[in-house]
């Protein structure tokens, strides 16, 4: 669930949880930590108005762990920090031992990083 979307049901337990009749809360026990959990009436309501056939498997505190762990991944993914691999390589140009910060694909050459500036000089100032 993203966070406009928890967000969403804080706001919707907050406002309608009165009114509901046709649920009860619910105990879960989490499948991560294997605490029980409440499944409030209202969230049942909210999952139910949403069409989602299946109950949450996780207490709050779990969910939001593993929503920080799919963004830190996604932020990881979009700033490339966690991406960094090292690949070792001889540089077709000049023959020198250097490493590369991807998987350099088959048949194609693969260039140490003062080749690669030299023959792509305009890359130098788009560089981050
Ligand atoms: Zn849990
Ligand atoms: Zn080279």
């Amino acid at each position: 669930m993203s966070e406009a979307e928890s967000n969403h049901l804080n706001t919707f337990n907050q406002s309608n949880f009165a009114e509901n009749s046709e649920f009860e809360d619910k105990s879960i026990s989490c499948i991560d930590c294997e605490k029980d959990f409440i499944w409030t009436a209202g969230e049942q309501k909210f999952y139910s108005d949403k069409g989602l056939q299946n109950s949450p498997k996780r207490c709050k505190e779990c969910k939001h762990a593993k929503n920080e762990r799919i963004s830190s991944i996604a932020d990881a993914k979009a700033s490339g920090v966690k991406q960094k691999i090292e690949v070792a390589v001889y540089c077709a140009n000049c023959k020198g031992y250097t490493t590369v910060p991807f998987y350099p694909s088959q048949g194609r050459p693969v260039y140490c990083r003062s080749c690669f500036l030299e023959m792509n000089p305009n890359l130098v100032n788009n560089e981050k």
